[in-house]
């Protein structure tokens, strides 16, 4: 039997708006500091029946979970990040679905705003980053392009790490079928889900969580943590809608650990860290694709309470209100 998931309102609703009573005033102006946690392609479904439930009380308390709509047509994870770090009129490729290099980028500004001012990005996909990235038309630049070098004081490519060390990327590695995958036809019992999901955590994302609460401590203006181990995972075919318990096994465990750090970023102190979570795409868990209107649709959630001004706002409003600080 199909499992099925909790009832969900279309995606064209707002989703959920957990505030209590009367509306506090906008983010607090005193606010230098600010996190982006980055979660490729989980979808509102997964957010809302996995996550959520997971998700500790000060963290539901502050809870500001509104859908919201790329401008973008083609809504693939570059261009999608790409409008969420240089903003919502980000014009990503031409016509020939090249990088196209105009407007700019969030820790540039963040840079030239705040004197001293100290940036990171942690990402565990090589294609955002600016050094290694080369695609078909030799273009030499991720999704963060290489002039965001010159505004980063810290960055990890744990993608790129995993490949030196392991000979494979994340994506072969998430790949059931890929025979890049050392974990191929091993996937057989719980156990080996335990091992397999184990291992992916300590080389794909432990570093980066790892250099981010170093970073907070630190005291940077900009962390900016990304994962895309959910995307990978269900481009390797990965699905709660299979009804196979090693799949189920896997993905819980690692919505456990993206709980495990919005609950972290959460606890932060609220007068002076800014967070805010997001994806890329939010499409339907049964319609894995990037193509869809659901696609284009995506959530938000924020540690402050964002007023109208910016809860109605595109979804580049975390972007604007870093810069509007
Ligand atoms: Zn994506």
């Amino acid at each position: 039997m199909k499992k099925k998931l909790l009832l969900i309102p279309t995606l064209s609703l707002t989703l959920v708006v957990a505030s209590c009573g009367t509306p506090k005033p906008n983010v607090n102006n005193e606010i230098k500091n600010f996190i982006l946690l980055g979660l490729d392609g989980l979808d509102y479904q997964t957010l809302q029946t996995k996550v959520m439930p997971l998700l500790n009380e000060n963290a539901q308390e502050n809870l500001v979970f509104d859908s919201k709509e790329f401008e973008t047509s083609v809504v693939d994870s570059g261009n999608a990040w790409r409008t969420v770090l240089y903003g919502s009129q980000y014009e990503v490729t031409d016509s020939n679905g090249n990088p196209k290099k105009s407007g700019e980028d969030i820790f540039s500004k963040v840079k030239a705003k705040y004197k001293d001012s100290k940036n990171a990005a942690f990402y565990n996909w090589f294609a955002m980053n600016p050094n290694s990235y080369t695609n078909n038309n030799n273009m030499t630049w991720g999704v963060l392009d290489r002039d965001v070098n010159n505004a980063l004081d810290d960055q990890f490519d744990a993608d790129s790490a995993l490949k030196e060390n392991e000979g494979y990327n994340l994506s072969s590695l998430s790949d059931k079928t890929s025979d890049n995958n050392p974990f191929k036809d091993k996937l057989k019992n719980l156990e080996e889900a335990q091992t397999y999901t184990d291992f992916i955590y300590e080389n794909a994302m432990k570093e980066n969580e790892n250099r981010s609460i170093k970073a907070i401590d630190q005291d940077f203006n900009f962390i900016f943590h990304y994962d895309t181990v959910w995307d990978d995972l269900h481009h390797g075919e990965f699905s709660y809608q299979t009804d196979n318990e090693i799949d189920d096994a896997v993905l819980d465990k690692i919505v456990e650990v993206y709980a495990k750090w919005i609950n972290y970023y959460f606890s932060l102190d609220k007068d002076k860290w800014f967070v805010g979570v997001t994806t890329d795409h939010s499409r339907d868990e049964e319609d894995f694709n990037h193509t869809t209107d659901n696609a284009k649709k995506s959530w938000f959630i924020s540690n402050q309470d964002l007023g109208t001004k910016y809860k109605y706002n595109k979804l580049s409003s975390f972007r604007d209100i870093v810069l509007s600080k």
